[in-house]
């Protein structure tokens, strides 16, 4: 089995075996090569300790000395180089207690999370898998090395992290590995909502996202997002929809781009349908008002997940705006702009067809024309360069100030005012005529 190894790595691993220690490449970039996939970025492991590795290069930072991590600077690139490790005994399923240095390879390789994750590969040895690693990869599977129950005790993040190279790989997880983590989801509880949104947000924007459904399966998303399980038990019984609430956002999610913003608008568009929904006298069900309810309960459950602001805004306003279908003219449109806020746009277009798509046959094809018939009226208002926001008025407050308009509160007024009127007519955007308008109270 060969890997054809970057230059940058031979040199850095030749330069460990001059000086008469080992060097391999491993975990993640050893696996990504087997599979002809382009690995992130390259990890070294070595029996040189921290000082020695510095020692042998020119430029090095000091990344965790204590935990044995050297980066070694070639060409502004940063590579990894960490001495073999053992990992001490976990004491609250998060941290090891310690980390103590091994002069074994077999000692490193055994601490990883998976088979898949623990092959260490270089020119002279060739490739080390002591657990199967080989074979897990050829029958597309997720297994850990050792005990599950036992690794998952260790770490509870690894549940987490089995489902996201799931989901990255589109792998099956192993039985007895599946097994352990439905037996322990509720230690998931013990890690924080920063890593648990780091794996989070790598399966959504994997090429699975639909692999969601094993977090539910699982029971883990019970503990780090409830309001998902609830979307996975709502039926919904309407023309427009042939699945659950959930099933519906599954389907979505494969049908929008790998952004991080998109992928987390779908998984969250529907996510007030359960608490909005009705039903009526012949047994359909409606959900008035889950966009808005939506997007504040999206609001919540991104902040507890620690996701950054500029985040938050955009998901939540795409929820919030996800179902608005304004009458078709351009002034109807341009309002909508206006209402929606022109930073969402074109993304709006994308969650409007893939909610579309996840839907039923029933009347699909008006209901992309009409997206479609939106978008170009949109693509022409921009191109006529029209003013879609007070920003772009022909007035600003200076000018209304020196009209005499008090400052204050009313001056906000007077130009949502004037913008109303420029919506209605994009012509009247000019400067003598908007001080013309100006209602002096
Ligand atoms: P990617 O970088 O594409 O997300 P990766 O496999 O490189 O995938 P990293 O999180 O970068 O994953 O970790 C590098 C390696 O370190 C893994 O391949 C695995 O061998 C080991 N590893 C990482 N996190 C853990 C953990 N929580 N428990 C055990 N081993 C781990
Ligand atoms: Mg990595």
């Amino acid at each position: 089995m060969n890997i054809k190894l970057p230059e940058h790595v031979t040199f850095i691993l030749h330069t460990l075996e001059k000086a008469g220690f080992e060097g391999y490449a491993v975990g993640g970039c050893v696996r990504d090569a087997l599979l002809g996939r382009e690995p992130q970025d390259w990890d070294i492991t070595t029996n040189a300790r921290p000082l020695q590795v510095k020692e042998l290069f020119r430029r090095t930072i000091d990344t965790g000395l204590q935990h044995g991590t050297v980066t070694v600077m070639l060409d502004h690139t940063g590579y990894e180089v960490t001495t073999y490790r053992i990992d001490g005994e976990y004491e609250d399923g998060r941290h090891p207690k310690e980390v103590s240095f091994t002069g074994r390879l077999s000692d490193d390789l055994m601490r990883r999370d998976f088979t898949i994750n623990a092959m260490a590969y270089n020119e002279s040895v060739g490739l080390v898998d002591l657990f199967h690693g080989i074979e897990d990869l050829k029958n597309a599977r997720i297994c850990c090395v050792g005990d599950p129950k036992e690794r998952f005790g260790e770490d509870a993040l690894r549940m987490m992290r089995a489902i996201r190279f799931s989901a990255q790989l589109g792998f099956a997880i192993e039985e007895q590995t599946r097994a352990a983590i439905e037996s322990l989801s509720a230690s998931i509880q013990k890690i924080s909502a920063e890593r648990i949104q780091t794996e989070l947000i790598k399966t959504l924007c994997s090429g699975h996202p639909e692999y969601m459904r094993l977090f539910y399966e699982t029971g883990l998303s019970h503990y780090f997002m409830p309001e998902f399980d609830r979307l996975m038990e709502t039926e919904q019984t309407n023309p427009h929809h042939c699945y659950s609430v959930g099933e519906h956002t599954l389907y979505s999610m494969k049908e929008i781009g790998e952004g991080k913003v998109l992928r987390l608008t779908m998984l969250l568009h529907d996510i007030a349908k359960p608490c909005c929904k009705t039903t009526d006298e012949q047994g359909i069900d409606h959900f008035h008002g889950h966009p808005a309810q939506g997007a504040e309960l999206a609001r919540k459950m991104l902040r507890r997940l620690k996701l950054d602001n500029e985040t938050i805004a955009r998901v939540t306003q795409l929820i919030r705006w996800h179902d608005d279908n304004p009458p078709l003219s351009e002034k109807n449109v341009r309002r909508a702009i206006h209402r929606v806020g022109e930073e969402n746009y074109p993304a709006l277009f994308a969650v409007k067809r893939a909610d579309i798509r996840a839907q039923s046959a029933y009347k699909k094809q008006e209901k992309l024309e009409y997206v479609d018939a939106y978008e170009k009226l949109y693509e022409q208002i921009l191109e006529k360069n029209q003013c879609l926001s007070i920003k772009n008025l022909a007035v600003n407050g200076a000018d209304l100030m020196q009209a005499g308009i008090p400052q204050g509160k009313e001056i906000g007024e007077q130009l949502q005012a004037l913008l109303e009127l420029v919506l209605e007519h994009p012509e009247y955007n000019e400067k003598a005529y908007l001080l013309s308008q100006i209602k002096h109270k």
